[in-house]
């Protein structure tokens, strides 16, 4: 098969963990006898130096060509002064919005070698984690209309959703669901906001068609609680684009780094945008301390998602599993007794250990 992907770094760690993807998928490819056939273009800080604007139309248009997207991570203090509209995090939501990649999966997933990385206590933690966050992407307040008064005193930032926009995410939701265990939470605000009220109905309304899942609601300030008292109780997370952002950044600390944890951006065909879903991380930039695991598991999720290519995605997972078990460790998931190793080494190996 020919695996054909729009390769966006981006900046801080973006070009150092996305070497490291390449090249786990490099050696998928020779293992599995596939066909890689990479672009690699700007986006954010990087395409701001380069163009002066954060998503040039030759970005969007390599990632419109290509199947899928692998992409490092945008922004970092060089950039925190420019105008709003032309801030590196602009290149994201404009690349979410006209790929119209309006479903975000963040599994966050506690490995049994790093329960000591967890910072809940053992009985709480039990034998491990597996929560399935979908996030809606393409709706609700970060792209709602936005401004602010001319003397600088007010602004304000419009929060929609349309029934439309509720029942695909909900479906998707409701469908990995049964794929998994079989138990969706759908978590709003529905006792403050109106945009929850529709959500929480039209959630409902879309339940009929999946009656073998079981549903429930939870506001958004328990639900949050909820994750660190008992994260047993979650399956699926069905949530909008706000409190799923901040909600799957709190699943990903009880999963012990927020390196660890991939991500997928999809819409209904099978292309996709695959992210880790930590930031730039420019504190640790170009010092081969970044952990590549969260990119490299995105890149399983893109073999799964985009190219149907289930042996080859678990062959990465495995992979990262032996390097864990082989005791290999970044900085972010280091403890007394295990291997300190840095952004390159751990990348060469878990490809190493793909067979
Ligand atoms: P961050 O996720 O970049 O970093 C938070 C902390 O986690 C830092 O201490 C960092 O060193 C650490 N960290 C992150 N990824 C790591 C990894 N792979 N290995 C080891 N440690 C890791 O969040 P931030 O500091 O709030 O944001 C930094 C920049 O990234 C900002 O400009 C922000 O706008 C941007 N950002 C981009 C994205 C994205 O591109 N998807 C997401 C979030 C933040």
């Amino acid at each position: 098969m020919e695996l054909r992907i729009a390769v966006v770094p981006g900046d801080g760690i973006g070009p150092d963990i996305v070497r490291e993807a390449v090249s786990v998928l490099k050696k998928v490819c020779e293992v599995f006898n596939h066909t890689l056939v990479t672009e690699t273009v700007l986006a954010g800080g990087a395409a701001i130096d380069e163009y002066g604007i954060p998503l040039p139309e030759s970005t969007l248009d390599a990632c419109k060509r290509a199947d899928a997207v692998l992409l490092g991570a945008v922004g970092g203090p060089k950039w925190d002064n420019v105008e709003s509209s032309k801030r590196p995090e602009k290149a994201l939501l404009g690349l979410r919005s006209a790929l119209g990649l309006f479903c975000n999966l963040r599994p966050a997933l506690l490995y049994k070698q790093l329960k000591s990385a967890c910072p809940l206590r053992a009985d709480i933690i039990g034998e491990g984690l597996d929560i399935m966050v979908v996030r809606e992407l393409t709706g609700g307040i970060y792209f709602g209309e936005k401004g602010k008064s001319e003397d600088g005193e007010s602004a304000y930032d419009i929060m929609a959703y349309s029934k439309p926009e509720v029942e695909r995410i909900a479906r998707k939701a409701f469908e990995i669901a049964r794929k998994r265990n079989g138990k969706v939470t759908s978590v709003d605000k529905a006792n403050v906001l109106e945009t929850s009220r529709l959500w929480r109905a039209t959630t409902e309304a879309v339940h009929k068609e999946y009656e073998d899942v079981e549903l429930n609601h939870l506001y958004v300030d328990n639900a949050s609680m909820q994750l660190v008292r008992n994260p047993h109780q979650f399956d699926v997370i069905l949530t909008e684009n706000m409190f799923g952002d901040i909600l799957s950044d709190e699943a990903s600390m009880i999963t012990g780094s927020i390196g660890m944890l991939p991500s997928a951006s999809l819409r209904e065909d099978s292309f996709g945008m695959y992210e880790p879903i930590h930031g730039s991380a420019p504190d640790i930039a170009g010092m081969d301390k970044a952990n590549p695991i969260a990119t490299i598991l995105s890149v399983a999720m893109m073999l799964r998602y985009t190219f149907g290519l289930s042996d080859e995605a678990a062959s990465v997972e495995k992979a990262v599993y032996d390097a864990l078990e082989d005791g290999l460790r970044c900085a972010d998931i280091y403890s007394e007794g295990t291997t300190l190793l840095g952004t390159a080494a751990m990348g060469s190996a878990i490809a190493a250990r793909i067979r």
